[in-house]
């Protein structure tokens, strides 16, 4: 893992860890000082936030968010409409919640952009859309600058707004960690997907181009994938069904039909904790309409789940040594704290994955080692994470 991540940071496509540039160069440090503005879009929702901060360590004074559905017809619509909905939600947040306060001094309000899909990025405040992900599928949107769109929405709903930073997910997710704690070394997202941010040294990325930063320091992502638990079980689960008749004489239209067990119902069947599996006996009859199992089978299911998620669960772990072995970190040599920032509905929800990612993780560094790293949950990363970054991206700085 660690081998493949230099390899990643020698040059485009050198590896199968794809190690792309954040373009973000320096982190909130807590003396950042104002008023900025979050945008959060990833799923089905999206966010915005706005958060005074006091300086000084004095940290977050107030903040306050609301989260917007994104109507289904906008999402495969086109690229103005999009961001134009975006734009004028985002300009009636301003207007109520700047009702009645002061603005600071004609200063143009700054915004930081959460945006997880892939983006091609050239800086910290411009990418390209590589394509949609999730639920998306926006041609005309596809190559262009998502900054610019917004931008431009943003212009024609007469909100004087900048868009100060285009981040994603782990990225915001390292930054909210880490303007609370120093020892914040990188965030990880385990959710729809799976992602990771760290802070590299400029001059170990070979493959980059142009002057280094002068904080000498750059932001790295690496992407794995992790919307797949559900449909692994479901495939041995098809498979043992059609190789065995396990499950008896069914009918097998949902089993057979894709992503159709999703993870949080495998997660369920795994915490199934009653002495006859009823959730299990539940699920498999509602979800694949799987009736009349017997304890047996129930028990054979929670051992597929186990095996899927412990499985998983161990990768990610691996990933985590990999970075912590990368960034000389690991607890071995360097005896610094160590915490890696860890967000996303998979690790939040699914107890026996994230159990198990911890134990990994302590028996791969071994028990001395493990005695400096701390894995922590960072809730709401990806949107305060926006904001900060925009603050210390600031022009006004
Ligand atoms: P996103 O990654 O899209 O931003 P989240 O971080 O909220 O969204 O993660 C959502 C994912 O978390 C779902 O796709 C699912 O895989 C997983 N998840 C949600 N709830 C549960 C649950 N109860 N048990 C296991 N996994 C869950
Ligand atoms: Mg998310």
């Amino acid at each position: 893992m660690a081998d493949e991540m230099c390899a990643g940071l020698e040059m485009e496509g050198g590896s199968r860890v794809k190690m792309l540039l954040s373009y973000v160069d320096k982190l909130p440090t807590g003396r950042e000082e104002g008023l900025f503005y979050g945008l959060d879009l990833g799923g089905t929702n999206f966010r915005v936030l706005k958060v005074q901060l006091g300086g000084n360590d004095k940290h977050v004074i107030s903040r306050e968010s609301r989260e917007v559905a994104i109507p289904p017809h906008l999402m495969s619509g086109s690229s103005s409409e999009l961001f134009g909905f975006i734009a004028s939600e985002l300009a009636k947040f301003v207007a109520d919640e700047e009702k009645g306060t002061s603005l600071s001094n004609g200063k143009t309000r700054e915004l930081g952009f959460t945006f997880s899909f892939p983006v091609r990025q050239r800086s910290v405040a411009s990418g390209t859309l590589v394509k949609w992900t999730k639920a998306f599928s926006i041609e005309d949107a596809v190559g262009k600058d998502v900054v610019a769109e917004l931008q431009t929405a943003m212009q024609k709903q007469g909100l004087d707004m900048h868009v100060a930073a285009l981040i994603n997910d782990a990225v915001g997710t390292l930054a909210g960690a880490r303007y609370y704690d120093e020892d914040v070394v990188a965030g990880v997202i385990f959710g729809t997907g799976t992602n990771a941010a760290y802070v590299e040294k400029a001059n170990a990325i070979p493959k980059w181009e142009g002057e280094l930063p002068s904080s000498g320091q750059m932001i790295y992502e690496k992407l794995t994938s992790g919307m797949y638990l559900g449909e692994i079980v479901r495939r041995v689960l098809l498979k043992l069904s059609l190789q065995s008749a396990i499950f008896g004489e069914i009918d097998h239209t949902k089993l057979k039909t894709h992503f159709h067990l999703r993870t949080p119902h495998i997660s369920a069947m795994h915490h199934d904790d009653t002495p006859d599996l009823k959730t299990v006996e539940e699920k498999l009859k509602e979800i694949l309409e799987i009736a009349g199992t017997s304890l047996e089978t129930r028990k054979m299911v929670v051992e597929i789940c186990d095996i899927v998620a412990r499985r998983a669960a161990r990768l990610a772990a691996a990933g985590l040594a990999g970075i912590l072995k990368k960034l000389g970190r690991d607890g071995s040599v360097d005896k610094r704290r160590s915490v890696i920032a860890i967000d996303g509905g998979l690790f939040e929800h699914y107890s026996k994955f994230s159990k198990c990612l911890e134990t990994t993780l302590n028996e791969l560094l071994g028990e001395e080692s493990s005695k400096f790293i701390v894995v922590k949950h960072a809730d709401d990363g990806s949107g305060i994470g926006a904001a900060l970054i925009a603050a210390s991206q600031s022009q006004y700085r």
